[in-house]
């Protein structure tokens, strides 16, 4: 029998259910699917046996917490994870199990074949010899992003009441909706929450252990031209598109999404349109470095300055707002809850792989609002597309992790 005996079927219980969420809506959550889905955690958390389990007002998170079994004083742990899934369909997700892969075929994912994860495409399909995987029929993706982490968080906790001779502090638990529209985490509560320290459960591939994140803005540059018939324009158009090219190839050429890597930052113009009469510009300037990450914003706005003395008035108008933070500007000034995290990777042996994220994670806000909160490795593979796959034995070993983290921050204190 498997040692968490509800993790696979809680896991594939959760996927088959359709919790995208929508980029389009302005309210929390998203959608009333993930009201609904909420709704069912809360029941089984507290089947399960957690405490004061409920679903928090401000972020449309379920919070739930498994009470100390110790005297001692431990430092609160927390761990988090999402339930809703990306941008993908998500409808009718019927997944798929591939016993014991043999780490080189090529795996169908429906029954024509059209859709494969082939290991000359996804050469980690090596690393599964072995391995019990779970896909998408190919016509949704799979949702182990991040229910795979609701599930191995679950099933920690159901270990942990069954083994009470395991002890640990009071630990508390989050699962949001939100994460993949970016909106998710704004509104976590940490005062609810309780916790001193906290991880997601919603990294990659088995040793993923991530505090360092981008530094992040979004820039959308608003150019206004004057328009006149060209047969008369000498001297007096101003061709607002051709502003707008003159924006972007002012800034570094290098310093984009395609030629960076690593530690690199970059200006990324995601979209573009315009006319001789006005032209939109919309960026994501990231960088790891936050002092260079101030520098790029000086710099795009010095772009913008410059234009208008050349043309002496104001035809390009930028507007940059900040949408999250390097975590590691906060973890770094207490490595506790890093260092235990690769201290019950390494007792599991299980190597940690600690790279800075391309991107940011729920813990890039949540660590700013006084809660550090660095990412596990939570199994899938491929995420956000038809592609994604976990292993069984992967989720296995990340819900060991979650255990050994509470195990051994009871025996430091
Ligand atoms: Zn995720």
């Amino acid at each position: 029998m498997a040692k968490y005996e509800n993790l696979i079927p809680r896991f594939l219980k959760y996927v088959k259910i359709n919790t995208r969420s929508d980029p389009s809506s302005t309210t929390i959550p998203s959608t009333p699917r993930l009201t609904a889905f909420a709704e069912g955690l809360v029941k089984d958390l507290e089947a399960i046996g957690l405490e004061n389990v409920h679903i928090n007002a401000q972020s449309a998170y379920v919070y739930a917490t498994l009470p100390a079994n110790t005297d001692k004083q431990v430092k609160k742990l927390g761990f988090i994870s999402h339930f809703d899934t990306a941008d993908f369909n998500s409808e009718n997700i019927d997944p798929q199990i591939v016993e014991n892969y043999d780490g080189k075929s090529v795996i169908k994912l429906d029954a024509a074949g059209k859709y494969t994860l082939d290991p000359a495409v996804f050469p980690n399909l090596k690393n599964y010899q072995g391995h019990t995987l779970i896909t998408s029929d190919g016509s949704t993706l799979l949702g182990a992003d991040d229910k795979s982490g609701v599930a191995e968080i679950m099933a920690a906790m159901e270990y942990l009441l069954a083994h009470p001779e395991i002890k640990h502090g009071e630990i508390e638990i989050g699962l949001g909706p939100d994460e993949e529209i970016g909106t998710g985490a704004d509104n976590f509560d940490v005062a609810d929450f309780g916790a001193d320290i906290a991880y997601t459960v919603d990294g990659g591939p088995l040793g993923q252990l991530e505090y360092e994140t981008f530094n992040a803005a979004d820039a959308q540059v608003e150019v206004t031209g004057t328009n006149v018939h060209p047969a008369e324009a000498k001297g007096v158009m101003v061709n607002a598109s051709q502003v707008a090219m003159d924006f972007h190839a002012a800034l570094p050429e290098h310093d984009r999404p395609e030629n960076t890597e690593g530690r690199e930052g970059f200006f990324h113009l995601y979209s573009m349109n315009g006319t001789v009469d006005t032209a939109h510009l919309s960026y994501i300037i990231r960088d790891h470095d936050r002092a260079i990450f101030e520098d790029r914003k000086k710099l795009f706005q010095g772009v913008a300055d410059q234009l208008n003395q050349q043309y002496g008035s104001d035809r390009v108008h930028v507007t940059i707002k900040d949408q999250y933070y390097n975590m590691r500007e906060v973890i770094e000034k207490d490595m506790t809850v890093v260092d235990l995290a690769k201290e019950a990777m390494e007792d599991l042996n299980i190597k940690p792989l600690i790279f800075p994220v391309r991107g940011g994670t729920d813990g890039s806000k949540i660590s700013f609002m006084g809660l550090p909160t660095p990412n596990l490795f939570a199994g899938g593979e491929n995420m956000h597309g038809r592609f994604e796959y976990v292993s069984e034995q992967t989720m296995e070993q990340a819900t060991d992790v979650v255990i050994k983290i509470a195990q051994l921050s009871e025996q430091q204190a």
